[in-house]
């Protein structure tokens, strides 16, 4: 970031970025590179979904309870079949 901030990312975390980075980004970096066009997405390392077996749905990977029908959520790698 311009003003020195580091975002650091480990494997399987999710990157808080505060809201006028996120503004930052979309009207510098992204805009400039051109990396967010063409159907490209950032991201930062594994990110691994939460599967509900009753909707048979995949949310995001901070959905420990399924949005839809509040049942718990298992980890993406753990679904079988
Ligand atoms: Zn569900």
């Amino acid at each position: 970031m311009a003003d020195g901030t580091k975002y650091t990312a480990k494997p399987g975390d999710h990157v808080n970025v505060s809201e006028a980075h996120a503004q930052t980004i979309q009207k510098s970096w992204y805009g400039k590179s051109g990396v967010m066009s063409g159907g490209q997405r950032l991201s930062f390392g594994t990110r691994k979904g939460r599967y509900c077996e009753p909707c048979r749905r995949l949310w995001n990977a901070w959905n420990d309870t399924c949005p839809r029908c509040g049942g718990e959520t298992i980890d993406e790698n753990e679904v079988s079949g």
